[in-house]
């Protein structure tokens, strides 16, 4: 009998690229999204295949799932800022009740759970590079407040679970993941300057591009997260690629990548904006034996050629 995954946000970036990994590890793998930010043509390759079923359906609501499951990845939330400030109650409650509801089923079911946490749990750190035991800072009450809240609040009560009801849990803080299928209008910075480049814009860069972030190819990321949910180990971990830039100095490389001589252009810093981001991975080295293979240029490569492959209308299309 296969082993039975629940992936919630399976439309999405991130889920989508579970979904592939688990249909290959020979699991039969449950999709589930409302599709509020993700696009079904994220999986629709998996659609014939008899080990993938997919539900299109809320996580903030109920959560049924029929038959037995022995994990649960929970990926449902809108992850870019300019989603999250488009939605913001949609974002507080997929992670404060969706996580809910996906604890409960994780109960019942006895399934071993691992939630999608975030580097934004550090808010704008004041401590560089950022190691798990670091709180964090904050702003409760900003923009960005909607999805860091949620985010640690789904990891208070996924502890609280873990510990007074001894469920199996696995939280990962991811940091900014880029890659194939993300969405070319979400505001995230990897799509926006690509985008730029192929519809011939100059770039926008925010602030005095000073701040930084580090980016992780989605392979590693999925393989990261494939070896925590595996672990025995219940405390955060930070799944991310160490190789940190300033967002002015990775404005320039995507116009090198993208051969364009569009300039850069100067925006106003959206607010709590981070100023540096950096993981410190030492926990993942020793716990999950990983580290990311994939550099920052072989990985841009492979996501430039995807956004090269969209199609003119969709290069064009704009949501906002
Ligand atoms: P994404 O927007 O591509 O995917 C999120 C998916 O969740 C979408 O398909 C969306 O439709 C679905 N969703 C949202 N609310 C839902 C709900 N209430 N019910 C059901 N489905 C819902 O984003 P992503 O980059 O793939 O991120 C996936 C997860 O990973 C998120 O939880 C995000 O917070 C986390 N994360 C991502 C990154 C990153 O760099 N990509 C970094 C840190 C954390
Ligand atoms: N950014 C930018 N220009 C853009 C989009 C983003 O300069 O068109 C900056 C943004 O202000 C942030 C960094 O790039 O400092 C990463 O932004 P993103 O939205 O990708 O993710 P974040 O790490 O902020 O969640």
């Amino acid at each position: 009998m296969k082993k039975r995954v629940l992936i919630t946000g399976a439309a999405g970036f991130l889920g989508s690229h579970l979904c592939d990994r688990f249909i290959a590890e020979n699991f039969h793998v449950i999709g589930m999204d409302n599709l509020i930010t993700g696009d079904l043509k994220n999986i629709e390759h998996l659609f014939k295949n008899e080990h993938f079923e997919f539900y299109n359906h809320d996580v903030t609501t109920f959560v049924h799932v029929p038959g037995n499951v022995d994990f649960i990845l929970h990926f449902a939330s809108p992850a870019s800022p300019i989603d999250y400030l488009k939605i913001p109650i949609q974002t507080l409650k997929v992670g404060s009740l969706g996580t809910h509801n996906l604890l409960g089923l994780a109960k019942e079911k006895n399934a071993r759970l691992l939630i999608a946490s975030t580097s934004e749990v550090y808010g704008d750190p004041l401590v560089h590079p950022q190691s798990e035991d670091y709180y964090g800072n904050v702003n409760t009450i900003g923009p960005r407040g909607v999805y860091d809240e949620a985010k640690r609040f789904q990891e208070s009560i996924t502890m609280a679970y873990h510990r007074f009801h001894g469920l199996e849990t696995r939280i990962a803080r991811i940091f900014n993941t880029y890659g194939p299928r993300m969405r070319l209008n979400d505001g995230r910075v990897i799509p926006a300057f690509i985008g730029q480049a192929l519809r011939g814009e100059n770039l926008t860069v925010f602030g005095d591009g000073k701040q930084t972030r580090s980016f992780c190819y989605v392979d590693d990321q999925v393989e990261g997260l494939y070896r925590l949910l595996m672990s025995n180990y219940s405390d955060p971990v930070n799944i991310g690629n160490p190789d940190e830039i300033t967002i002015l100095d990775f404005a320039e490389e995507i116009i090198k990548l993208t051969g364009t001589d569009q300039k850069i252009v100067f925006k106003p810093l959206p607010k709590d904006d981070p100023l540096q981001r950096e993981p410190d991975i030492k926990r993942a080295k020793e716990i999950l034996g990983w580290s990311p293979k994939v550099n920052r240029e072989e990985g841009m490569k492979l996501t430039f050629e995807y956004f090269k492959s969209l199609s003119k209308e969709e290069l064009f299309k704009s949501e906002h």
